[in-house]
């Protein structure tokens, strides 16, 4: 396949170039790299099936020939990371809702299948042990910029729907839990590198909150693999799959495990979220997929425990560490 990944040169979608390549398809990335970097492409520069644009998929001209010269569209490009979210709301909304709309708007006219990145932030609060792709979604207020992000990532989702329904265009959307994996920056917030930097350099390590808010992560390459088998399968077109790990842990044992795995010295500390995000912010408490769907469509299985996943970013980041590449 001709493939076009928006936001390529982020985590997940340097991830997903790659896989592609390796299997001998062609990749367009298009990234502003306003989160992504360089750093996570330049090995494949060398790879004659590869292209990338640095520009931003708001420049509608640029776009509109990438997605012609495609046969596929992964959209990857959105504000990313709670802390971003937290501290950039306008960019957040704009990036996902004004982003979506061009992408598929560009797909549309050339009839190119799209595949969205959406979120398990859509899910919102929702007190349910497990979530389902057909749940209801729970958000909070308007006067809490966080929920902007689900709610952004929930217009795409209909947006994607309506081009679907009424226009006949290929959608699939795809609800990602935690991605983590090499590459990963703790940057925007992300726990699970943040974390393991803490540790590697003997900081104290920054739970927010109690420490008893769940989640469950998921290998990039388990994920990447899930995108590209959902894009090859028709039976996907339309539909809106979690894309997840069931095991799940509280983020103070996330803090032990990987305090533990690096045999670091660093102090485990509370951090009360006000002090983190401000005034007023509030947490998903848990958040676990049910991977039902996507299991009996594509046979989805992670392939990794948390101490794997773990152990895997640990030894990405000692290197990266070493060689003076900052996290
Ligand atoms: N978190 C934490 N310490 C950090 C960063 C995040 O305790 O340094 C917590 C955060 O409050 C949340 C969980 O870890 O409960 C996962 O955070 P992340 O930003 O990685 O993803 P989220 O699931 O919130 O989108």
């Amino acid at each position: 396949m001709r493939a076009l990944i928006t936001g390529g040169a982020g985590f997940i979608g340097s991830h997903l170039a790659e896989e592609l390549l390796r299997r001998g398809h062609w990749v367009t990335v298009i990234d502003d790299l306003s989160t992504g970097s360089v750093e996570n492409i330049k090995h494949l520069k060398q790879d004659a099936h590869f292209h990338y644009v640095i520009d931003s998929i708001f420049n509608s001209s640029v776009l509109a020939e990438l997605v012609d010269s495609a046969e596929t569209v992964f959209h990857l490009a959105a504000a990313v990371g709670v802390k971003l979210i937290v501290e950039c709301p306008i960019r957040t909304i704009e990036t996902n809702v004004k982003g979506t709309e061009l992408v598929l708007e560009m797909a549309a006219k050339k009839k190119r299948p799209v595949l969205i990145a959406s979120t398990s932030e859509v899910y919102g609060k929702s007190s349910k042990e497990r979530f389902c792709e057909s749940d209801d979604l729970v958000l909070g207020p308007t006067s809490k910029s966080r929920w902007s992000y689900a709610a952004s990532k929930a217009l795409d989702e209909f947006l994607a729907l309506a081009y679907w329904h009424e226009k006949n265009l290929p959608v699939i959307i795809t609800r990602l839990f935690n991605t983590v994996g090499p590459r990963q920056t703790g940057r925007y917030g992300m726990v699970v590198p943040r974390f393991i930097q803490q540790a590697l350099q003997n900081q104290p390590m920054t739970v927010y909150g109690s420490g008893e808010q769940t989640r469950s992560f998921t290998w990039v390459g388990d994920v990447v693999e899930a995108l590209i088998a959902l894009m090859e399968t028709s039976h996907a077109v339309g539909e809106i799959f979690n894309v997840g790990h069931r095991e799940t842990t509280t983020i103070l044992d996330l803090a032990k495990l990987t305090k533990r795995l690096t045999q670091s010295d660093s102090p485990i500390q509370l951090v009360p979220y006000e002090e983190a995000y401000g005034a007023g912010f509030e947490d998903m408490l848990h958040r676990v997929p049910d991977i039902t769907k996507i299991e009996k469509l594509i046979g989805y299985k992670p392939s990794k425990t948390l101490s794997e996943m773990l152990e895997r970013i640990i030894a990405d980041q000692r290197i990266r560490i070493e060689s003076g590449w900052s996290c």
